[in-house]
């Protein structure tokens, strides 16, 4: 079915200039999905505060169109006769289901609630995108987006939402996702394969205590092996040639953070194990050396074996207030994974002392917990260590 002749009327010029967007944008070989439709909106809609939303989630961009598919293909819908993924005619047809509503009555669709039912299923490739596909994130970002683009609130929109995509009646038309499997289901499912590992990935990198980082690796210790760092590098490098200069970045961010995350749990990928290598030296070899580096407002003072460089480091910044942050770091030698532990005991113990040696002095002192395991990147700036 056409539906851009046949919903035209229901939606709101701005709605439908990222309909109408999105279907002329991007290779017509490719169905429009609701990530297609979500990148315009948010051009179309550029005067919404998406910063709010982008404070909590992740904002996606042209590369992320490739990379994030709607679930189910098309099944014969079309806009401007180009064809729409099941998943995003289903969001487009429960956004004027939303609209219609008896109260509030919001037909025609204003663009704020396009965008509502584009993430109005976890499943969504814009759900995955902005990485809301479980819970607590998904209440969240449905909350965001009424309070920043719908100006407008329903107590139960989850269950709202279940109506206006499945609308109850003995009449209703059954799912897209209940179709029997095809072929191109099949190689969707090869991809969601792939999707479901991003997404974990994803979420992640967005836990926010240690807990929950390790219950996600527990349930997704695939994100550690060798294939999957191979998948983050292939995006890399197809965000590179897409000069997608800030994607590339961000992938580049979650490779190191996930090689850091196998170094510390001592499980390197097998390239990355030492090979020859002995690491740390014997306790009665290493050779001391020290640097300090001073700005205004910040000292850091690094200590590290000459030889296999194990060592420590310590950040502190002034507060304008006078009182002191700091933060240290226990790093290992080139090529081991562990810290031996004469070298941990010596190491908290030096910087355990310096932080009492700035209490003596009468400064309050705001500590942070030690990071053991991490080489700390302000190591960089130390260039000119010298014997101590
Ligand atoms: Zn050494």
């Amino acid at each position: 079915m056409d539906l851009s002749s046949q919903l035209r009327p229901s939606f709101t010029a701005k709605a439908l200039g990222a309909l109408d967007g999105a279907a002329g944008m991007g290779s017509r070989d490719r169905p429009m999905g609701t990530l297609d439709v979500f990148l315009t909106l948010m051009r179309v809609d550029a005067a919404a505060d998406w910063q709010r939303i982008w404070l909590n989630f992740s904002e996606p961009d042209a590369s992320d169109a490739v990379r994030y598919r709607d679930s189910s293909p098309p099944n014969g819908d079309s806009w401007n006769g180009r064809p729409v993924t099941g998943t995003c005619a289903r969001a487009i047809r429960a956004a004027v289901a939303l609209a219609d509503r008896p109260a509030p009555d919001l037909l025609p669709v204003p663009a704020g609630l396009l965008a509502l039912c584009l993430v109005g299923e976890p499943t969504t490739a814009a759900s995955r995108a902005l990485g809301a596909t479980s819970e607590p994130a998904r209440s969240m970002l449905l909350e965001l987006i009424q309070e920043t683009l719908v100006n407008g609130h329903w107590d139960d929109i989850e269950s709202v939402l279940e109506d206006c995509f499945d609308p109850p009646g003995p009449d209703a038309p059954g799912s897209a996702d209940d179709e029997d499997p095809d072929v191109r289901a099949y190689v969707a499912y090869q991809a969601d394969q792939i999707q479901a590992l991003m997404d974990a990935l994803n979420e992640f990198l967005r836990a926010g205590t240690p807990d929950r980082s390790g219950a996600l690796l527990e349930q997704h210790p695939e994100l550690l092996s060798a294939p999957f760092d191979a998948i983050i590098a292939k995006s890399i490098t197809e965000a590179e040639q897409a000069r997608d200069h800030a994607g590339a970045r961000r992938l580049r961010e979650r490779r190191l953070f996930l090689e850091n995350y196998r170094q510390l749990i001592d499980q390197p990928l097998p390239a990355a194990a030492p090979v020859a290598r002995a690491g740390e030296c014997g306790r009665r070899d290493h050779v001391l050396t020290g640097s300090i580096v001073n700005e205004p407002g910040y000292t850091s003072v690094a200590v590290r074996c000459g030889r296999c460089h194990v060592g420590y480091l310590s950040d502190v910044w002034w507060e304008p207030s006078g009182e002191a942050r700091v933060d240290y770091y226990v790093f290992p030698a080139d090529g081991a994974t562990t810290i031996t532990r004469e070298i941990m005991t010596w190491a908290i113990a030096a910087c355990e002392q310096s932080i009492t040696e700035l209490e003596q002095m009468g400064g309050r002192v705001q500590r942070s917990t030690p990071t053991i395991g991490m080489r700390p990147e302000s190591l960089r700036r130390h260039t000119d260590f010298t014997p101590v």
